[in-house]
């Protein structure tokens, strides 16, 4: 008998009769369906200890703050649905409290009526995902009003906390993308938020200069942002933090990160890795035979390093559960690595990243080329706004290798094709040899992805050079700094430190006043005439020549 029309493989596969899935949310459901797609003969159980299955964590914040209107928009499949278009039978409210391997059995408990049962596999992927952390001193401390979101009851009790209780103020512990998501969602709730972090920078995934320029865009927007801070200790409608400052609030929410749920895991032998997430290989298998794992438990790679990575992130749960449940009924799918691509927004203000940071390549031993490159989304007078894009590219292969941005229009756009230049190999030449769409609503003749290949391709093959604004400062001493704007700009806008200005179009007539044999840094407002002015010193003979990256305006909002 045929499971398929896929000849021998399948018909291995045939003596696969019983899938059981842990897990069913985004990782567990997606093998699910995809396991059914592949086999119509095989039983497939889902066993979730939650009573909301296959849900959107990711709209949520938008639930809480009242763009989502309903939580069942969030909520769109249930039991009946999958058993019906899938024929999957989903057991809510089920617990699987252990793994036999040797006897390929598990131990179950409804914890509704708490009885104890056991049923048996074949083949088992667990899905269980990740939890919230929460600190230590605060884990056991429950609260009416503190939480963290993780679930869809995480979300009803935040909502309605604020509905019932009118709160004002709310602390928001932790600056990653569910914790901006929530300062903007609090703050179109009318409260007054707090953003409190323990790093000395927000957002750890994007460098710290990045970081910088983010942090001063949005203070500058009113948000209010308390970093090097720590949380000791909570009371009602107080707390303390290490700095011995006391913070009213309302309601707090942690959003500090998330812990793999790898207990059940771990209890069966399953190995873990350095993350201390599941450790499967590309096609989704743990150590133990007929066992596989997906989403949040396990631990991927870097599609550049190929080095393990810890990434919760939808996108690679997805990935993974469609993987682990082709797989799991003879499929040849495997796993590729990730970029860590991510995005989230804050206001009008959308913040991304992919590939490594210049932190991260630095670590891993990387010769580095980075840019930074101001450019708008589409022509100022078509309303363009402007997005800052940070570059790095490895010095040694010539390729493109990581870049975060920061802007308020279509970086979505531009995030989504670096990804794909860095993940097909691209060398910063060929970004400026993309054809990419144009026409004055969308774009400008040359784009921004366009830009960011001149620049670095400039940098890395032409001999024009770039300097950070953070280097530029460790090297006050040893170099000219001339400053290419208007003399009204530089007495007025500020200027960098030791900084002469001679606008570029005196420069020609000015060169006998510069020292030929010392190195130069020339700058403009974002780089533009930066790298004019950088063109007519090399032209004329001058050997070492940096513009600064990201111009004046860079360097002023990171200082
Ligand atoms: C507020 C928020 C916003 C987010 N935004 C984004 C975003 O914009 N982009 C993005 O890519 N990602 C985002 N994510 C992350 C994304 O939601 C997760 O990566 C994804 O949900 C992981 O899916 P999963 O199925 O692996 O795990 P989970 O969603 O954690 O599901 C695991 C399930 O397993 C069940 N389970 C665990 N142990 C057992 C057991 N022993 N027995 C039975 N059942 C068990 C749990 O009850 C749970 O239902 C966001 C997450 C949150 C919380």
């Amino acid at each position: 008998m045929f499971c398929n029309a896929h000849g021998l493989k399948e018909r291995v596969f045939c003596r696969v009769k019983k899938l059981i899935i842990i897990g069913a949310v985004a990782a567990g459901t997606s093998a699910a369906a995809k396991a059914r797609r592949n086999n119509e003969n095989i039983s497939i159980t889902v066993y979730d200890k939650d009573s909301f299955i296959s849900y959107s964590n990711c709209g949520m914040p938008y639930y809480i703050g009242g763009e989502v209107d309903d939580i069942d928009e969030l909520t769109p499949r249930d039991v009946n649905f999958f058993k019906k278009k899938y024929n999957v039978d989903i057991h809510i409210n089920t617990e699987v409290i252990d793994i036999n391997p040797s006897k390929k059995m598990l131990t179950v408990r409804n914890n509704k009526t708490k009885v104890v049962t056991t049923d048996t596999y074949d083949k088992l992927i667990i899905a269980t995902g990740a939890t919230a952390k929460m600190p230590l001193s605060i884990r056991d401390a429950s609260r009416e009003n503190v939480f963290c979101l993780r679930s869809i009851k995480n979300a009803q009790d935040i909502k309605h906390y604020i509905e019932v209780s009118r709160a004002k103020k709310a602390i928001i512990v932790g600056s990653g993308f569910i914790g901006f998501e929530m300062y903007e969602n609090l703050v179109n709730l009318g409260l007054e938020v707090t953003m409190l972090e323990l790093s000395d920078k927000i957002t750890s995934i994007l460098d710290p200069d990045m970081s910088k320029y983010l942090r001063t865009t949005l203070e500058k927007k009113g948000v209010n942002i308390k970093t090097s801070v720590q949380v000791e200790e909570i009371s009602d409608n107080s707390l303390k933090l290490n700095t011995g400052e006391m913070l009213d609030f309302d309601l707090v929410i942690f959003a500090v990160g998330v812990t793999p749920n790898v207990e059940l895991a771990k209890m069966a032998g399953i190995k873990l890795g350095e993350f201390g997430a599941i450790k499967v290989d590309r096609y989704m298998k743990t150590n133990i035979e007929d066992i596989y794992a997906c989403g949040d438990c396990i631990e991927t790679f870097s599609l550049i390093t190929q080095k393990p990575v810890y990434r919760p992130m939808g996108t690679v749960a997805n990935k993974t559960g469609r993987i682990a449940g082709d797989v799991v009924t003879g499929g040849s799918l495997s796993y590729h690595g990730n970029l860590g691509t991510t995005i989230f927004k804050i206001f009008n203000y959308e913040v991304a990243c992919t590939g490594l940071t210049e932190t991260e390549a630095i670590k891993t031993g990387i010769d580095i080329v980075c840019c930074h490159n101001i450019k708008p989304n589409k022509p100022i007078y078509m309303g363009g706004k402007e997005m800052l894009i940070k570059a790095i590219a490895d010095k040694t292969f010539g390729k493109l290798i990581g870049v975060q941005i920061i802007g308020e229009e279509d970086v979505d756009k531009r995030i989504d094709v670096f990804a794909t230049l860095i993940t097909y190999g691209a060398k910063v030449e060929e970004l400026f040899e993309l054809d990419l769409a144009y026409s004055p609503p969308f774009s400008t003749t040359k784009g921004p992805v366009n830009y960011t290949g001149m620049i670095l391709n400039n940098a890395m093959h032409k001999g024009r050079l770039l300097i950070s604004a953070d280097q530029l400062d460790l090297r006050q001493e040893d170099i000219q700094i001339i400053d290419t704007r208007s003399t009204k700009d530089f007495d007025s806008k500020g200027h960098i430190p030791g900084a002469i200005n001679i606008p570029v179009d005196k420069l020609r007539a000015t060169l006998s006043e510069l020292d030929k044999n010392k190195p130069i840094a020339v700058y403009c407002n974002k780089g533009v005439t930066g790298n004019a002015a950088q063109n007519i010193l090399l032209n004329f003979g001058f050997k070492e020549v940096f513009n600064v990256s990201g111009g004046h305006r860079f360097y002023n909002e990171t200082r």
